[in-house]
Order: C-alpha cells, then sequence, then structure tokens
C-alpha cells in the first residue's frame, strides 16, 4: 500500500464550506459564510462583459493590470495621503487570500515564529504550519477583543519573523485604535519583524471611526504588507479578486513567488476594476451602508435573549449565547442551524482548542427581509 503523509494534518474541511453546505442542505437562512445576498453593481459587472468582448481575455501582466494599479495607488493617495509605487509596490492577486498564502510562503522559515491574535480568520496558521513556522497565538478576551501588548512584548523573540494583525477584525467585529498602532510600531521599531496587515475590510468601519491603516505611520508602513479584498468591497467575493502593497524590497521578494504561485490574476476582471476605482464613491459610502443594516438588525433583536456589543467594522456581528443554554458554540451553531433554520459560525473555530466563549458571528451583509425573517427566529429563541 502506498503511503500517502500530507503537510497538513491539523486541519478539517473548512467552518465557511460546512455552515454553508449545512445551510443548504435544512433550507436555513445562511448568516454564516460572509458574503452579501443583493448584487454587484451592475455598472461593474457590465465594465467586465465589455472588457471580455473587447478581447482581454488573455494572462494578465504578472504583477497586475498597471492602469489598475495605478487606481490602487491613487486610492492610498486620496485615503491616507501616503503613496505606494504601482510600478514596484503594489500586486494584484486572487482574492485576500492568496496574498496571504504568498505573505506567508516568502518569509516563513522553518523554526520561524509567527504571531497571531485569537480567535484568527482561518487561513493563517495553515498557511505558517505548511511552511514549518510556529504560531504564537496571543488570545484576545471576550468580548472587547483587546490587544494585551504586554502578551505581545513577552512573545517576541529572534525567531519572530511576522506578526499577523487584522482590522476590522474578523470574526469580532472590533478595530485596531491608533494606541494600537502606536504600541505596534514601538515593539517591531529596530528590529526585522515584518507585517502582515490583513486590511480586507478597511472601507466596512462604522460610528465615526477611522480605518487605522498601516501606511498611517510611517515606521511599520515601511516593514508592513498590507491585503485587500476587492470581494468584500464590491460585493462580489466569488471573483477572488485583491490585492497586496508593501515597500519595494517587501514586494520583489513577494513577487518572486507569487510568480510560481499563480503567475497572474483574472484579466478582465482587472481591466473593469482599474475604472471603477477611479469613482471614489464607490467605496467611500461603504461604511454607511454596512451601519445601517447592522443598526436594522440590532434594532430587530434588540429583546432577544442573545446579548452583544454592536460591532464596529466588517459586516459580522457576534452575539453571546450564554444566557440562553449550556451548549458548546459548535452544537449550538448546528442545532440553529438544523432546528431553527438559521445559520452562524462559531467563534471557537478560530480560537485554540478549548475555548469557547459561547458567542456566534451572524453575517449582516444581507437584505433587509433576509434580516427581517433572521430576526424573526433569533427573538423565539
Ligand atoms: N482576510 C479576512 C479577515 C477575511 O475575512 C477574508 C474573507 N474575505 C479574507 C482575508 C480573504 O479574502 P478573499 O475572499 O479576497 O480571498
Ligand atoms: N471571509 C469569509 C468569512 O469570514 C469566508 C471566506 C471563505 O469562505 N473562506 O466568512
Amino acid at each position: 500500500m502506498m503511503q500517502i503523509q500530507p503537510k497538513l494534518t491539523s486541519v478539517e474541511t473548512s467552518i465557511f464550506s460546512i455552515m454553508s453546505a449545512l445551510a443548504q442542505k435544512h433550507n436555513a437562512i445562511n448568516l454564516s459564510q460572509g458574503f452579501p445576498n443583493f448584487k454587484s453593481d451592475p455598472v461593474l459587472i457590465q465594465a467586465v462583459t465589455k472588457a471580455m468582448n473587447s478581447g482581454k481575455n488573455q494572462y494578465a501582466p504578472m504583477p497586475g493590470v498597471f492602469a489598475l494599479r495605478e487606481s490602487i495607488s491613487k486610492k492610498f493617495e486620496g485615503l491616507y495621503n501616503t503613496s505606494y509605487h504601482p510600478e514596484t509596490e503594489i500586486t494584484v492577486t486572487a482574492g485576500a487570500t492568496q496574498a496571504i498564502f504568498t505573505i506567508i510562503s516568502t518569509f516563513v522559515k522553518p523554526g520561524d515564529e509567527v504571531i497571531i491574535f485569537k480567535p484568527a480568520y482561518d487561513c493563517y496558521q495553515p498557511a505558517i504550519e505548511l511552511n514549518g513556522g510556529k504560531t504564537i497565538s496571543i488570545p484576545l478576551k471576550a468580548p472587547d477583543y483587546l490587544i494585551d501588548w504586554q502578551a505581545v512584548a513577552k512573545n517576541i523573540t529572534s525567531q519572530t519573523k511576522l506578526i499577523i494583525i487584522n482590522t476590522p477584525h474578523n470574526p469580532s467585529g472590533t478595530v485596531m485604535s491608533e494606541k494600537d498602532m502606536l504600541k505596534l510600531q514601538a515593539l517591531t521599531d529596530n528590529t526585522d519583524i515584518i507585517i502582515l496587515s490583513d486590511e480586507v475590510y478597511e472601507h466596512i468601519i462604522f460610528d465615526g471611526e477611522i480605518h487605522q491603516s498601516v501606511c498611517r505611520f510611517p515606521k511599520l508602513k515601511e516593514r508592513s504588507f498590507i491585503t485587500a479584498s476587492f470581494g468584500k468591497t464590491f460585493h462580489n467575493t466569488g471573483w477572488k479578486i485583491g490585492y497586496c502593497c508593501a515597500p519595494k524590497p517587501l514586494m520583489e521578494a513577494f513577487r518572486n513567488v507569487h510568480q510560481f504561485n499563480v503567475f497572474s490574476v483574472n484579466h478582465p476582471t482587472q481591466v473593469a476594476l482599474a475604472e471603477y476605482l477611479k469613482t471614489p464613491d464607490h467605496y467611500t459610502g461603504l461604511s454607511e451602508f454596512y451601519q445601517e443594516k447592522r443598526d436594522y438588525f440590532l434594532k430587530l433583536i434588540r429583546h432577544s435573549r442573545f446579548k452583544f456589543t454592536p460591532s464596529k467594522g466588517t459586516y459580522f456581528q457576534v452575539l453571546d449565547f450564554s444566557e440562553i443554554t449550556e451548549k458548546s458554540d459548535i452544537a449550538f451553531a448546528k442545532h440553529l442551524t438544523i432546528e431553527e433554520g438559521i445559520a452562524s459560525i462559531p467563534l471557537s473555530v478560530f480560537n485554540d482548542q478549548n475555548r469557547d466563549d459561547k458567542v456566534l458571528r451572524f453575517c449582516f451583509a444581507k437584505t433587509e427581509e433576509t434580516l427581517q425573517k433572521a430576526a424573526e427566529i433569533l427573538n423565539a429563541i
């Protein structure tokens, strides 16, 4: 018998696949996997069609269509008053997931340590482990999920290669403050630590807060990659297109791997996005758009038995069910899907084993009709 020895054995099928399939099987309202159930702008869809009809159907340049990189560069200038050179510091990727995997593969060697904060988005740790790295997890404590910077300081060693941050934060819906960023800047100053700043929800931030991108802090910017996702911003998660930026030396190293990882990504979509991105209105209204949805959803469930702190960013809301049942979050999420007709994500899957904060994550990137139906179910529990 042939012996198969895969490298990645510590993981099971992603919770997003499991819960979406369970929702479908039981015809449940799916607030689990994070995707909108409304349409992307027809103008953008027509622009992709136009690009395909005009023959943009062969390989795009390896780092991405130049016009798109220029539009991304202008977006940074407009929003954060900082610049990334379109020629050397921006690369278009197959979603943020590929950028994250490629960044980790570019730098993490066996024995290197990578600091992540738990609960953590699910694609970080497998990529670290596939590259022989060691994950150093620092817990974010419910219900505020704040970073304990003393714990970070204690966990930085000569082996620390990378620190991965994510703001606005999936799954908790919290955001990092200016103070947090200054702490990170002070702790990494004069080190060789690289920062991967996962900012896929940069345009979804509530209550007048501003997004604290690493690029606002010059000493953080010089050691950081930012990853971004057009799927999250333009309501088309299925297109799997995003980008990352970093100072030239970091980006050169990234592209050495990217060229053998995907070489280049979907061409007509890039052509369309290059034009679409020139109108800032296409992304500056997103916070207001999603804040209305958050407020609508929370108002509807304010008398339910779930407890919550309103999400500060992302399109996720965590709900505490500790007053409802003693069940584990995984068992309760399955029960809600199968018996009550509503699917969510149990937070423990983003945590180390044995941590169960008794909270579930619900995606509110849905039509009012869907949110209303969801609220009716939640209110009756
Ligand atoms: N990071 C976070 C925090 C996410 O929620 C997601 C899901 N959009 C990704 C990365 C991956 O983004 P993409 O779908 O563009 O690969
Ligand atoms: N980012 C999405 C979420 O957090 C899911 C992406 C995926 O299915 N891998 O729900």
